[in-house]
């Protein structure tokens, strides 16, 4: 059985103030936070039309078990649908934003968008990274921005469907049970120090034993550590040296308040920075060329 989880997905309002609350808490942070907030407003408005259009996968509690007890995650990404008009609508919006802030990169995303279709972006759900075929644009951070832009909304429907079958089964895997990605962070909470893992693709959640590495299954704590820890140890970076991953992870102490794990992402950037200076490495930026956090989007 899974236990009371704490809440990391605020709503728009919470969301806002919260940012605005970030970039005079980390200036460092305004420029990327500006750029957030915009991408914020019209990916709710993205997901609620998406919303009206997708029809609720038909959930069979005994399937859905046996998967999960197969460590099988829920959504069958292939199985997706896009209304294309909603996405192209949406990928013009997000095109004029990342216009106003770059020029170059988003003629040339526009360019793109012209020579190729749509629907290209929906066909990278089985992936979830930006195809091989678009980095010859040399633009592929905004690429794979886009991509996830397009993607994550309708993997957030999805998942929301299973979650409540989720809270009644076990899942003891270190991937995303509704998605099967890598947790994009961890969350530890609660007296007892609980952690969860947190699906930076469609924003579930999932407890997770705090001495086990969720990539690699290693539980030999000597191979275990943590490489820094800021403001009081709300912040650190979770390291395994046997495959030489790490985790950033926000520990919110017995704080009821909620915490948006997407927001956190962003105001520690600089943590990604280290681990990957110190030689290690997170699936979600694994294969990325010249990974450049974002750089080129702000
Ligand atoms: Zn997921
Ligand atoms: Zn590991």
């Amino acid at each position: 059985m899974m236990e009371t989880q704490p809440q990391v997905n605020m709503n728009m309002a919470q969301k806002i103030a919260k940012i605005s609350q970030m970039k005079t808490a980390f200036p460092a942070y305004r420029e990327i936070l500006d750029f957030f907030e915009p991408v914020l407003r019209e990916r709710m408005r993205y997901k609620s039309k998406m919303l009206k259009t997708i029809a609720r996968p038909v959930i069979n509690d005994a399937g859905v078990f046996d998967k999960l007890q197969n460590g099988v995650p829920l959504i069958d990404k292939s199985g997706m649908q896009f209304d294309e008009k909603i996405m192209a609508a949406h990928l013009r919006v997000l095109l004029g934003i990342l216009h106003s802030r770059t020029h170059e990169v988003a003629d040339c995303v526009a360019d793109i968008l012209k020579k190729e279709h749509y629907t290209m972006f929906a066909n990278t759900s089985e992936t979830h990274h930006a195809p091989a075929s678009m980095i010859r644009t040399g633009s592929w951070d905004i690429l794979d921005f886009l991509t996830k832009e397009i993607l994550n909304p309708v993997l957030e429907i999805y998942a929301e469907s299973y979650h409540p079958l989720l809270s009644k089964a076990g899942w003891e895997n270190g991937y995303c049970p509704m998605c099967g990605e890598p947790p994009m962070m961890a969350l530890i909470a609660g007296e007892n120090g609980k952690r969860f893992l947190i699906c930076g693709a469609c924003a579930t959640r999932w407890p997770f034993p705090r001495t086990v590495c969720p990539f690699c299954g290693n539980d030999d704590q000597r191979q275990l550590s943590y490489l820094f820890m800021e403001n009081d140890n709300k912040y650190r970076i979770e390291v395994c040296d046997v495959c030489r991953q790490y985790l950033k992870a926000v520990d919110l102490g017995d704080m009821s308040l909620p915490v948006d794990i997407e927001v956190e992402n962003i105001i520690t950037l600089h943590l990604d920075m280290i681990a990957m200076e110190t030689g290690y490495t997170h699936p979600v930026y694994a294969g990325v060329p010249e990974h450049r956090l974002g750089e080129s989007l702000h």
